[in-house]
C-alpha cells in the first residue's frame, strides 16, 4: 500500500490547485479523480475531427488579471507568457427569438436615478436582488439584470447573496485584463496534474476513507488503497460528506446542506460562412430552456465559430437542444457539424452562507483533513484557488 503526505481528492481546480502548493512544499502528493480526464468544470473539450483541431470550452471561459492565486500558479508553471487576449465582442440579450444589445433594453432614466444608491448602499446581508434593484431600478432588474446575474452560476441567483457573487480584488497590471491559453484554460490544470511532485490516478474514484491511529486509509473503485498523514476533499459537497460521514459525521452534515443545481452545457462547432449571426462574445437568454451561450468567437478560428449554450438542468434532451441552438444561431441542426457535452452540478448559494462556511471552518480547525471546493467562498477559479490556499495555510500551521 503506498504511503503519502497528502491524498487529494477530486481533480478540479480546487484539488489541483491545494496539490500544486502541496508539491510545492515538499510533501509527497497523491490526486485521485474519478473520471478519465482533470480539470473538472475547467473542460476544453478538443474536437479532433475536421483538417485542424478546434476546441470549444465547455466549463470555465474566462480568467482575469485579479485572479492573483491562480496567476501565481501559471506564473510557477513557467505558462505566464502563454497567456492570450480574448478579442473583443458584444453580449447579447436573446429576446422573443431576436439578439438584441443590453443597452437597448435599459431603462435610463431609471438606471440614473438609482445608481448612486451604489455609494452607501452595503451588500452584506442583502440577497442580489434586493441589492441590485435598488443600484438599476427595479424595473431595469426584472427586465434585464435578474437574467444577466442567472447567467453567472447558471441557475436562478436572486436569492443569492449580494456579496458573493462579484468581488473586488486588485488587478495585475503585467497580465491582459482578461485572457485564455491557445488551447483553451484546461491547459493550466493539464500542466499542474503532470508537473513534478505530483501523482495522479484517474478513472477511479474514491469510495472510503477510514481513519487508522495517524493516518487516514483512502480506498478507490478499482480496490487499490493509500495511506495518508492528510486528506484534502475537492468534490461536490455531497460526495465530500459521504466520503466523510463515517470519520467526521457532525463535518459531513454540514457539508451535505449546501444545494446546487444542474447544467447541462452543449458546445458546438460550425462552418464559419454558414453562422449569419453576429460576431459575439455571449448570450443571455430571457425565460429560455438555456441560460446563456458563450462563443468562441473571442478567440477566432479561420474554419470554424464555436459556441456552448448552458441549458437548464433536466429539462429537456439531446435533440430538443440541438435544435434551439440550431433556432438561435439561425441555421438547420444538420450544420451542427460538431457536438461535445458536459454535465456540472454549480453550488446554490443562500443568504448566511458565510457564517455556515464558518461553522464548517471551525468543525475542520486542528483536523487533518482539508475541503475545498467551488462551495466555499466562492465558484469562479479565484475562490477555488485561494480556498485551497487558505486550506493549504491551515495545514502548515498545525503542522507547526
Ligand atoms: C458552465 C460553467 C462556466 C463557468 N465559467 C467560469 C468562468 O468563466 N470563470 C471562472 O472563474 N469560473 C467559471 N466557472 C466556475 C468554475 O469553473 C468552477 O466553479 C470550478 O472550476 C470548480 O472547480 P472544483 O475543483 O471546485 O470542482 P469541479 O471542477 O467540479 O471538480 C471536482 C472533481 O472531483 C471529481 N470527483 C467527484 N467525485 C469524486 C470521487 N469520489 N473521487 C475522486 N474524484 C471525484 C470530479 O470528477 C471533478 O473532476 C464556470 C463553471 C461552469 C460550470
Amino acid at each position: 500500500m503506498s504511503q503519502y503526505d497528502i491524498v487529494v481528492i477530486g481533480a478540479g481546480i480546487s484539488g489541483l490547485s491545494l496539490a500544486h502548493h502541496s508539491a510545492a512544499a515538499g510533501l509527497k502528493t497523491l490526486v485521485v479523480e474519478k473520471t478519465e480526464r482533470v480539470g473538472g468544470a475547467v473542460h476544453t473539450h478538443q474536437f479532433a475531427a475536421g483538417t485542424r483541431p478546434f476546441w470549444v470550452e465547455l466549463g470555465a471561459h474566462t480568467c482575469y488579471n485579479s485572479y492573483a492565486g491562480f496567476l501565481e500558479i501559471i506564473e510557477a508553471l513557467g505558462m505566464l507568457d502563454k497567456l492570450m487576449r480574448r478579442e473583443k465582442a458584444p453580449y447579447r440579450m436573446l429576446v422573443d427569438d431576436r439578439l438584441k444589445s443590453i443597452p437597448s433594453q435599459l431603462n435610463f432614466p431609471e438606471l440614473l436615478v438609482s445608481v448612486p444608491r451604489l455609494f452607501f448602499l452595503n451588500k452584506r446581508g442583502q440577497s442580489v436582488k434586493s441589492y441590485y434593484s435598488k443600484i438599476v431600478g427595479r424595473r431595469n432588474y426584472d427586465k434585464i439584470f435578474t437574467h444577466l446575474f442567472s447567467a453567472v452560476p447558471s441557475q436562478p441567483a436572486d436569492d443569492f447573496p449580494a456579496d458573493i457573487m462579484f468581488k473586488r480584488r486588485a488587478r495585475r497590471k503585467d497580465v491582459l485584463k482578461s485572457f485564455t491559453l491557445p488551447n483553451g484554460l484546461q491547459s493550466v490544470t493539464d500542466a499542474i496534474a503532470t508537473a513534478p511532485g505530483i501523482e495522479t490516478v484517474t478513472g477511479s474514484d474514491a469510495v472510503q476513507i477510514e481513519a487508522k491511529e495517524q493516518c487516514f486509509e483512502v480506498t478507490i473503485a478499482n480496490g487499490d488503497r493509500y495511506i495518508s498523514d492528510h486528506i484534502a476533499l475537492a468534490t461536490a459537497p455531497e460526495v465530500s460528506a459521504g466520503l466523510l460521514r463515517p470519520v467526521y459525521p457532525e463535518l459531513a452534515d454540514e457539508l451535505a446542506r449546501i444545494g446546487g443545481a444542474a447544467v447541462e452545457s452543449v458546445g458546438v462547432a460550425v462552418a464559419k460562412q454558414v453562422v449569419p449571426v453576429e460576431k459575439v462574445a455571449g448570450i443571455v437568454a430571457v425565460r429560455d430552456s438555456f441560460h446563456s451561450v458563450v462563443s468562441r468567437d473571442t478567440v477566432p478560428d479561420d474554419e470554424y465559430r464555436g459556441f456552448t449554450f448552458h441549458f437548464k438542468g433536466d429539462q429537456i434532451e439531446l435533440d430538443a437542444k440541438l435544435e434551439r441552438i440550431a433556432q438561435v444561431l439561425q441555421i438547420s441542426a444538420g450544420d451542427l457539424e460538431l457536438v461535445a457535452t458536459r454535465r456540472n452540478i454549480l453550488p446554490t448559494f443562500r443568504i448566511g452562507h458565510g457564517d455556515h462556511v464558518d461553522r464548517i471552518d471551525s468543525l475542520l480547525a486542528g483536523k487533518r483533513v482539508l475541503v475545498t471546493g467551488n462551495y466555499l467562498r466562492g465558484m469562479s477559479i479565484e475562490d477555488c484557488v485561494s480556498r485551497s490556499a487558505s486550506e493549504f495555510n491551515r495545514l502548515r500551521q498545525q503542522s507547526g
